[in-house]
């Protein structure tokens, strides 16, 4: 994805200091400079501990047709054994604080549904039977070729292409378990982490993760993974400081050495100078009071000065966000993106399986409202079950982010909109939920999908389903300039209107969210965005009816005073955004904003219009220190 707006603030810093200090720092070894990924904010300064794992090893890799049997028997017995490892990890969980538990649990329930009736180890049985491979052979065969087509899906997204890299890494990750306790090859151990250790290895598996003590550990620095792995979401969860992917650190590091991980700037410092030393004591102090005043946030009501209320909100893509939006200081989700539980997968999800993950969200907000949007295909988002059950035309032979698109596929494939639309009125009698309509350009889409929801309604109260006697909102999107132009017709369809400034931008200024080569060109500060943002909100704010946005700039605390200065009292974002918005809606007046968003909308240079919003954050800024 391309949007010219700073990416969603880093989660916020954590301060590891040294439990014991680093006397002999550059003492004895000269200091060393590595670059890696900033994975999980904070600074950590301690002794290095090197955890070294023993590499499983296995030379058979055909077997005879009469040791098939034997064979079989092998892989049943490590996946019995790996099952037991990971219900003992699982129940040791609960040493973790309760949101790191919340982040990992999900992950081990996902390594022991492959350890039941999974594609890999049905594969891996067929593999022994078949091609005469041993277990091991059979199990890393099947899981590489099951990664293979994970990571073949398509997705131009970012967010997609890190959920097959990761979906890959968690049958990965199950296999290297199962060749393990095929081949008993002892596991790491962390027993010997000294108190405020840094632990220093080529790389750290997620499990391993969910293993380590967050109250013994200082950080952690490896030469593999990424941003978007498990072991970062973990890390991150666990509020360890931490920078993968630092190339060579791991075999620098030696028993004694002081390691410096700068998990902001993604640096790994070893044997540390005398000045740095002090220079990072300095950082974690200031990082220290940011963290108590944005954990201090997160139950304060997002209030202006002057009294205004305004309604803070998570944007949902996968549940495995859900501890996140939970801890943000949120109250429920604005936008419900369900493309998640098309893809990757061989067909279409049926009622009953989207019935039961809508409640599930439903349940887990407790009561807060939940927005979830139908189905938004097309654009950069296919989806291949519904191409490979002829669904939709194939995306690659028509434009597809001016094709059939979002409402447009819906309602040309009813029974597509209608599953859905039953299994989000089963779900509403869970809690508040609203029903939000993707890519709507006329007032016929809204019409048409009302009626279907009525429709839908009465066939399952005819089944004897129980749905609630008024139906839920049910909004639209405006991410179109057709949209928002016509939003004043639009307003009188439609219950309430999510701004969706990502594709409102794109279409806007003609430029795709996923070409690098006009990224430069992709503004949601050019006016005519803004005008359209502006005309969308007037429009309904003149009915009394609920606005909010949802694309990204609404969890940019840059631009919120503008917004609030359009009159916008919802904003919809990544979960990890909202305490810094929150903290810029704690620390402005309307009468401030509405001022800034007059003399915004007096210019035609976007350049412009960033320098005076930047000129606004920066009193902002000085208020709140
Ligand atoms: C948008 O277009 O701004 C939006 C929120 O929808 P998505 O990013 O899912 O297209
Ligand atoms: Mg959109």
């Amino acid at each position: 994805m391309n949007r010219t707006d700073p990416p969603a603030d880093p989660p916020s810093p954590v301060v590891r200091p040294p439990r014991r200090a680093p006397a002999i720092a550059g003492a004895v070894r000269p200091e060393r400079i590595f670059r890696g990924i900033p994975v999980s904010a904070g600074i950590a300064i301690g002794p290095a501990f090197q955890a070294s794992e023993p590499v499983p090893e296995f030379t058979q890799r055909k077997i005879p047709a009469s040791d098939i049997e034997a064979q079989g028997s092998r892989l049943e017995a490590a996946v019995l054994q790996s099952r037991k490892q990971l219900t003992k990890l699982k129940a040791r969980l609960g040493m973790l604080p309760e949101d790191s538990q919340a982040e990992i649990a999900p992950l081990m329930d996902a390594y022991l549904r492959m350890l039941g009736p999974s594609r890999l180890l049905r594969g891996a049985r067929r593999r022994i039977g078949e091609t005469l491979l041993s277990a091991e052979a059979a199990v890393l065969a099947e899981a590489e070729e099951i990664a293979g087509t994970i990571l073949a899906l398509p997705g131009t997204r970012a967010e997609d292409r890190a959920s097959h890299r990761r979906h890959a890494e968690e049958v990965r990750e199950i296999a290297r378990r199962l060749v393990r306790n095929l081949t008993k090859t002892p596991f790491r151990s962390f027993a010997g982490l000294p108190e405020g250790g840094v632990l220093v290895c080529e790389s750290l598996r997620p499990a391993d993760a969910a293993l380590l003590n967050p109250a013994r550990l200082a950080g952690v620095a490896t030469e593999e993974g990424g941003m978007e792995g498990h072991t970062s979401v973990m890390l991150r969860a666990l509020g360890v400081p931490a920078v993968l992917g630092a190339p060579g650190i791991a075999h620098a590091a030696a028993p004694g050495d002081v390691v410096l991980v700068d998990g902001i700037a993604g640096q790994v410092v070893l044997n540390p100078s005398a000045a740095r030393l002090v220079e990072a004591r300095r950082a974690v102090t200031g990082f220290a009071r940011e963290r108590q005043r944005l954990a201090k946030l997160q139950r304060l009501p997002a209030e202006t000065l002057d009294g205004e209320v305004v309604e803070l909100q998570a944007n949902f893509e996968l549940p495995i966000e859900l501890p996140l939006i939970a801890q943000s200081g949120a109250v429920g989700i604005g936008l419900l993106r369900t493309e998640f539980l098309f893809m990757n997968r061989d067909s279409v999800p049926d009622e009953d399986t989207q019935a039961e993950s809508y409640r599930q969200v439903v349940e887990a907000m407790g009561g807060d409202p939940v927005t979830i949007r139908v189905l938004d295909w097309g654009g950069e988002k296919e989806i291949e079950a519904l191409t490979a059950e002829g669904l939709v035309p194939d995306i690659a032979d028509v434009n597809p982010a001016l094709g059939v698109r979002g409402i447009r596929m819906l309602l040309r494939a009813p029974e597509v909109l209608e599953t859905q639309l039953a299994a989000l009125l089963r779900a509403s009698v869970h809690g508040p939920v609203r029903v939000l309509l993707p890519m709507v350009t006329t007032v016929g889409e809204v019409r048409a999908a009302r009626e279907a929801m009525e429709r839908v309604a009465r066939r399952l109260r005819r089944r004897g389903e129980r749905v609630p006697d008024k139906l839920p909102p049910l909004g639209i999107m405006i991410e179109t300039p057709g949209a928002a132009l016509g939003a004043d017709a639009l307003a009188l369809e439609a219950d309430f209107f999510a701004i969706g400034t990502n594709d409102l931008t794109s279409y806007t200024l003609a430029v795709d969210r996923g070409d690098a080569d006009v990224a430069a060109l992709y503004d949601p500060l050019h006016p005519a965005v803004l005008r359209l943002v502006q005309f969308a909100t007037e429009a309904a704010l003149r009915l009394r009816m609920p606005v909010s946005v949802c694309g990204e700039i609404g969890g940019n605390p840059r631009l919120i005073p503008l917004l609030l200065g359009f009159g916008l009292r919802s904003f919809s974002m990544t979960a990890s955004s909202v305490p810094r918005v929150k903290q810029v809606i704690r620390a402005v007046e309307i009468d401030a904003c509405a001022r800034l968003a007059r003399r915004v909308m007096e210019q035609s240079d976007p350049g412009q219009i960033g320098v005076l919003l930047d000129e606004f954050a920066a009193r902002v800024d000085q208020a709140t220190r």
